[in-house]
């Protein structure tokens, strides 16, 4: 169980991934700033700690963006750890910021590092990320060896597949030639579960990871958990599946729509979708606003 610290607002990232669940990136940038204010982090997170009864086992830097984006995440790293110095605390990123040192100084105050890396190839990198004009594979893979070679904690890095962008031989090639160089200690592979910022993906087939997997041929790497063992990890309520559900049923929604009129975040509501839509209660259709969910139509 993971407490998520959202430090950056939807949707400012220095990438705009095809895949992104949040949605395109409104702000594509590099520079570095308090896009949310520290004091008003602080101030939630103090009238949190007043009421947590339980402490979860990881508090999460992540953001509906790039949480190394704000500029003040090593003083809330600390302020966590002061506050909480028992629980671990791990930052979610998408790792180009790191050929930075004082992106670097402030990721190491961590327990647990989780940078992703889809592609070492500039073209495939270009193509599935997308990233802001100044970024380029080589520094973002240099940053992420720096980043290893200083750092003492655990690090995992994801690699989210999808077929037609970055899962071809030469993309696994250059991919293991990085990760030997990076020397990550888990590599966690990852695929479509939720419609991304534009339509037309789909996610890589089991056979597919597998034959990608291969060709990687290199030590510690696992697939993400499919959606029945989230469900099972997660802090389901059914409360909460019975209020989307309603407010889908009265009219079809999209994800922001969701977010909006249930006022909770948008990886939560991420979960509870990937749960309702694998078990088939609900589907998605695509219209010109974007991505909508609706109850499941029955077969006559
Ligand atoms: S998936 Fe992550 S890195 Fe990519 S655009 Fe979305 S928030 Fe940014």
């Amino acid at each position: 169980m993971s407490l998520g610290i959202d430090v950056i607002p939807k949707k400012v990232c220095s990438l705009d991934c095809v895949y992104c669940e949040v949605g395109e990136t409104t702000k594509l940038t590099v520079d570095r700033r308090e896009y949310v204010l520290y004091d008003r982090i602080v101030a939630e997170l103090d009238q949190y700690f007043q009421t947590e009864d339980r402490l979860p086992d990881y508090y999460t830097f992540s953001g509906s963006g790039e949480p190394t984006l704000n500029s003040r995440l090593a003083d809330l790293i600390r302020y966590v750890k002061e506050r909480r110095p028992s629980a671990p605390v791990a930052v979610l990123t998408n790792g180009t910021l790191l050929h930075d040192p004082e992106v670097r100084a402030a990721v190491s105050l961590a327990d647990l590092v989780l940078p992703s890396l889809d592609s070492a190839r500039e073209e495939s990198f270009r193509a599935i990320n997308r990233p802001e004009a100044s970024l380029s594979v080589q520094a973002y893979v240099d940053g992420l060896v720096a980043f290893r070679a200083e750092y003492p904690g655990k690090i995992y890095l994801e690699v989210f597949v999808l077929p037609g962008y970055n899962m071809a031989d030469e993309d696994a090639d250059s991919l293991r030639a990085a990760v030997l160089r990076i020397g990550p200690d888990l590599i966690q592979i990852n695929t479509l579960d939720r419609p991304g910022a534009i339509p037309g993906l789909r996610a890589a087939t089991e056979r597919e990871i597998d034959s990608f997997i291969h060709r990687l041929n290199l030590s510690h790497v696992e697939i993400i958990a499919p959606v029945q063992e989230r469900k099972k990890n997660m802090s389901y309520r059914h409360d909460t599946e019975s209020a989307i559900l309603e407010t889908i049923q009265r009219r079809p929604c999209t994800l922001e729509d969701i977010t909006k009129i249930l006022g909770m975040h948008v990886n939560e509501v991420n979960k509870y979708l990937d749960v309702l839509e694998n078990d088939g209660r609900i589907e998605v259709v695509s219209q010109e606003r974007g991505f909508f969910y609706r109850p499941a139509r029955k077969e006559a």
